[in-house]
This record gives structure tokens, sequence and C-alpha cells, in this order.
């Protein structure tokens, strides 16, 4: 039977940390077209990430990059700029789904 209890994300930020770059879709590109965000195209185009072993580095000067371009620090919490016009990526994931989520605890009881 699967669970029906809702888990909440804390906006701890974490889940954002990977480059969001390498999991966009084509139907996300579409989208950003269609919509006309061109500012949120010029950052996916132009961030050059690539994978270095388990870190992602910018392919133009080899600089670490830290975490999604998209992800803005609000005072108090981890939020997301293009919140409504986030990545497939972004909205399927389920918060404590995965156990960088602090809040895997809470499903697995651990
Ligand atoms: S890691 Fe979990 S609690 Fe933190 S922002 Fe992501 S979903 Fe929310
Ligand atoms: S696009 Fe938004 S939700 Fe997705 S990783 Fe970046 S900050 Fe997080």
């Amino acid at each position: 039977m699967e669970s029906t209890v809702q888990i909440i994300c804390k906006q701890c930020g974490t889940c954002c940390l990977a480059n969001v770059n390498c999991y966009v879709t084509d139907e996300d590109l579409e989208r950003w077209k269609r919509e006309g965000r061109d500012d949120v195209l010029h950052i996916i185009e132009h961030e050059h990430a690539m994978w270095v072993g388990d870190h992602l580095v910018s392919s133009l000067d080899g600089h670490y990059l830290h975490g999604c371009s998209f992800l803005m620090w609000d005072g108090s919490h981890y939020a997301c700029s293009i919140y409504e016009t986030r990545p497939s990526v972004c909205r399927k994931y389920q918060p404590g789904s995965s156990e960088i989520c602090p809040q895997f605890r809470e499903i697995h009881d651990v």
C-alpha cells in the first residue's frame, strides 16, 4: 500500500545543490522558449557545466560550480527563483525520496 503521508519540504536547499543543467530535458527547453524565458535559457546555455569525477565545474574556466544557478537564499530559507517554470526533474522530486534530504528520516524511521 502506498504511503499517504505528506512530507513537507524544509527549504534547506540540499537537493538543489546538484547542477540542474545536466538534467534539463528538451521539453523544458521548449517550454522556456514558448514562455519567452530568455533569462533562463541564457543561464542554461552559458554555464557550461561538466562533470569532473563526482563534482561539476565550468568547462570555460574550470571553476567549481556550487549548486543550481536558480537557487536563492531569501534570508531564512532557500527558494527557487524560477519555481513556476522549474525543470521537470525538480517538479518530480519528492521531499524525503532520497537520503540527501533531511526529511528522508521522517519516512524511513532511521
Ligand atoms: S533536501 Fe528535502 S527538505 Fe531540503 S529543499 Fe530538498 S526536498 Fe526540501
Ligand atoms: S531549478 Fe529551482 S528547484 Fe530546480 S534545482 Fe534549481 S533551484 Fe532547485
